[in-house]
């Protein structure tokens, strides 16, 4: 029979067990986890851009739309050989309306939703990784999906944001749209056009939905990204830009804003618009 004193004993050492597993949470841990929340919902994988919007801004080499595409098809791949349910938004070079993709998505009461983008920038340097979400309920993929993609890729690291694009405002399921690296920064677009690097995206934003029930939890107490810290973003804040990029980011919000009492515009111009505020 234990005694009262071997009792408080036993409670502290598995006290000391849970704040040790708490705070030495590794990527291995992390990808441990990340496997066992696999299955059940549906993912709406949703390539950006396509057809005669190619994405990125004027005059970039690398098109955005063909970068989200293979990412997206790769992802496709990864998360149906884990036995997901994956619908795709488009899977060819098609033109698909910021609507179409949200009604897709609101089609299924379990889905998330995951944007595939690749960010560009007047200024060549900019370069990095950012993951956007608008719902609360979206923090968490956003969380994972950050948490994997921006610690397996070479760019920088440039947080979770939170920002009203479309696709992440009227979806009514956890929605996140992932900035995978600029390919208007020479070493981020010669990243971006290997097979191999777009399958480590692929597997990494994977990792990211099947520990989205695991992974921000953990991290909560770190200093990822939670709701109250995370403010709605009007453009770009957590980055040191250029003047003239700020004065840019300044006329971008007065758009936005502008937008928001036109909502009887069709979804393809506010595509047009979003596609800008991509930093460009
Ligand atoms: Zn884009």
């Amino acid at each position: 029979m234990p005694t009262n004193s071997y009792r408080l004993r036993l409670f502290a050492a598995s006290l000391l067990i849970a704040f040790l597993e708490c705070t030495t949470f590794s990527t291995a841990q992390a990808r441990r986890a990340s496997k066992d929340s696999g299955s059940g919902a549906t993912v709406v994988i949703d390539a950006g851009h396509g057809g005669y919007d190619r994405g990125g801004i004027p005059g970039q080499r690398v098109a955005e739309k063909e970068m989200t595409l293979d990412v997206a098809q790769r992802l496709k791949k990864v998360l149906a050989a884990s036995g997901c349910r994956v619908v795709m938004t488009r899977d060819g070079d098609v033109f698909v309306p910021l609507g179409t993709r949200v009604a897709i998505a609101n089609s299924y009461s379990n889905a998330i939703f995951v944007s595939i983008h690749f960010n560009s920038a007047k200024r060549s340097g900019a370069g990095g990784i950012e993951t956007y979400f608008y719902s609360r309920e979206s923090l968490p993929l956003a969380s994972a999906i950050h948490y994997f993609v921006a610690g397996g890729a070479p760019s920088s690291n440039r947080n979770v944001r939170r920002r009203g694009y479309y696709v992440l405002r009227k979806t009514a399921v956890p929605a996140v749209l992932v900035e995978c690296g600029f390919l208007t920064n020479p070493t981020e677009a010669a990243y971006a056009q290997t097979a191999s690097y777009r399958q480590k995206l692929a597997e990494e934003i994977a990792a990211g939905v099947r520990g989205r029930n695991t992974v921000a939890s953990t991290l909560a107490t770190t200093r990822v990204a939670t709701g109250e810290n995370i403010p709605l973003q009007p453009y770009i804040d957590q980055t040191k830009v250029a003047k003239s990029e700020r004065h840019r980011s300044k006329r971008s919000h007065k758009k936005s804003t502008r937008r928001k009492k036109k909502s009887s515009k069709p979804a393809g111009s506010e595509a047009k618009a979003a596609s800008k505020d991509q930093e460009g």
